[in-house]
């Protein structure tokens, strides 16, 4: 089934090359497949997910949750940053025997009607917002000139302790974004450099842990890439999919590279998820 998008969306994927994304079905099938390949039966498989929380982002999680019975893990801080090495080791603690872990990870970005990265309408409301909201907002705010370094300090200042996660999360994706600030805000469209950079940031921090991860037991296949939210015609909104690096870390063997893999068993399905009307 096609998502139904106005020709100013369509564009806007098309001018920045973003032409192999993939609806929740799809990807679903393709993750399971390549699991499969490598011993992750569904049957022995836990889901981590390393989505955003932002309501908007439900629909590509949505097979991995119902189809594993809702054994979900939440790995993720805002806009596809993982937890720390202590929600990691968590996961491994968690592994089945003879199983493991497929994670999905992305930071997101939307596309709204005319074409425009990082705003959309979303459900019930009718004026746009930034989506991912944390990461635009911090983008805003940066190109309005309040460009210092951003403080732990200022997180931990918090009168109400019940502030401090919340804050603590936003405090990681400004620490994690801010040495590339200047290259994102003079980039064509700087919600997208900041996109992109920021799951370069992303698969780089998961590869770093991985040893960690794997030290306590447990195989992960890892599928990263960019979530695309884009507005459809009939005011809704549709996850898209565009797959990144995919690695298979094993607790006996060093990580595979399977991006091939993976890019081969999606083949027949990507670049034909959108229907300009
Ligand atoms: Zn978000």
């Amino acid at each position: 089934m096609n998502t139904k998008v106005r020709p100013e969306v369509a564009k806007a994927l098309r001018d920045n090359h973003i032409d192999n994304t993939v609806l929740s079905g799809p990807l679903y099938v393709a993750t399971n497949k390549v699991a499969g390949q490598y011993g992750l039966t569904q049957r022995d498989v836990i889901f981590g997910n390393g989505f955003c929380p932002d309501e908007i982002k439900g629909g590509l999680k949505a097979p991995f949750v119902d189809n594993y019975s809702w054994r979900e893990f939440d790995l993720c801080r805002v806009d596809g940053i993982l937890k720390g090495s202590d929600m990691v080791s968590a996961m491994s603690h968690h592994a089945p025997d003879d199983g493991g872990f497929i994670v999905l990870n992305a930071p997101h970005v939307s596309v709204n009607s005319n074409g425009e990265f990082g705003k959309i309408i979303r459900y019930g409301q009718d004026v746009e917002t930034g989506c991912c909201g944390a990461a635009m907002g911090y983008l805003e705010k940066y190109t309005g000139g309040d460009r210092g370094e951003p403080e732990l300090e200022d997180v931990l200042s918090a009168p109400d302790s019940f502030d401090i996660a919340a804050d603590y999360d936003t405090y990681v994706l400004k620490k994690v974004l801010y040495p590339h600030m200047d290259e994102i805000t003079k980039s064509r469209i700087p919600q997208l450099a900041l996109t992109q950079k920021l799951y370069e940031l992303i698969a780089h921090d998961f590869d770093a842990r991985s040893s960690g991860i794997l030290s306590e037991g447990g195989d992960v296949l890892y599928v990263s890439g960019i979530e695309y939210d884009v507005q459809t015609v009939d005011g809704g909104v549709e996850n898209l999919f565009a797959p990144g690096k995919v690695i298979f870390y094993s607790d006996t063997k060093e990580p595979v590279d399977v991006t091939d893999v993976f890019l081969d068993v999606l083949d027949e399905n990507t670049g034909r998820c959108i229907q300009e009307v």
